[in-house]
């Protein structure tokens, strides 16, 4: 038994300590990503039920390491997070959307947003919101065509700095969306405290409708709330038709997923903006 237990304890150790190691050559590699140019977004094209109008574009961090290949964020943004590089290829990624969103609006008339996602250990440094406001201000984009994607975890933390910083972002007319809504674990009084412009419902939610009754009641239930709110609500994940047709007949507003588009590289996405305009 002790023979067994020792064999047991070095497996593990050794598993834990490749792990590590591999967490460790991530993390360095990581380090020098985005002055090597490995980092960059891509767009998934957000719809509006009714029309098919395009409403907004999300900007998605992907990571192309020279020996790895495409690395998608769950495997890096932890580490990011973690080390504290997510601030610098945070920002990178907001800078480049909002240039990206400029640049396609004076080319075809882009005038929707492009919705940036923000991590919680950007959200709480003291000068994000002058961040942002910088950022706009290089590029020139008007502050109604960005969106920031944040969780409820970010709201949650220091519910008062926080909800200040929602109302600064709110004032100067950016739009906030609440990312992954109904899988935190927080209270929605948050909800009372600023303008939500949208709801976004996770894709475990809308991977199991139209089959199962009791996704079926959350996501009916998020956007009739959602409404009550004023905000507008959007599903991510969908990839059937009988998925959009469920949202579309409880009065979601919008969806986004593989049904309509992949997330795309800028010049993709650009050409799959002229093909969708004049279809
Ligand atoms: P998220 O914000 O909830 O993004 C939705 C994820 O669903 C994306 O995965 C997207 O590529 C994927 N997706 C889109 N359509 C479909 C579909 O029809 N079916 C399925 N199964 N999946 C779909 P991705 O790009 O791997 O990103 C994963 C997460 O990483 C994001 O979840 C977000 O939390 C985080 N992330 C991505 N980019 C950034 C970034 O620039 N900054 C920060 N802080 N986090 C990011
Ligand atoms: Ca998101
Ligand atoms: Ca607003
Ligand atoms: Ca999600």
């Amino acid at each position: 038994a002790k023979e067994y237990g020792r064999n047991c304890y070095r497996f593990y150790s050794e598993e834990l300590t490749s792990l590590a190691a591999d967490r460790l050559s991530l993390e360095r590699d990581l380090r020098g990503a985005l002055a090597r140019g490995e980092i960059f977004p891509v767009y998934q094209p957000q719809i509006e039920f009714g029309t098919g109008r395009v409403t907004g574009a999300e900007a998605l961090m992907r990571w192309r390491h020279p020996k790895r290949g495409l690395v998608l964020p769950a495997d890096f943004i932890p580490i990011a997070e973690d080390s504290g590089l997510i601030l610098s290829l945070g920002e990178y990624i907001l800078r480049e959307s909002c240039r990206q969103a400029r640049q396609w609006h004076d080319r075809h008339g882009f005038d929707a947003v492009v919705a940036v996602n923000v991590s919680a250990v950007q959200f709480r440094q003291n000068d994000f919101t002058d961040a942002v406001s910088r950022v706009l201000a290089e590029t020139g984009l008007l502050p109604e065509r960005l969106e920031l994607e944040v969780t409820e975890s970010v709201v949650m933390q220091g519910v008062e700095s926080a909800v200040q910083k929602m109302r600064v972002l709110d004032d100067s007319g950016i739009k906030i969306a609440i990312d992954d809504f109904g899988t935190g674990y927080s209270s929605l009084s948050y909800l009372r405290n600023f303008a939500v412009d949208r709801l976004k419902i996770d894709l475990s939610f809308v991977r199991d409708i139209p089959h199962h009754t009791d996704a079926n009641a959350i996501v009916g239930a998020i956007v009739t709330m959602g409404r009550g709110l004023g905000s507008r609500v959007i599903a991510e994940g969908v990839e059937t038709e009988a998925q959009a047709q469920f949202l579309q007949s409880v009065q979601c507003d919008e969806g986004q997923g593989y049904l309509y588009a992949k997330p795309m590289n800028a010049t993709d996405f650009e050409a799959w903006l002229k093909t969708s305009n004049s279809g």
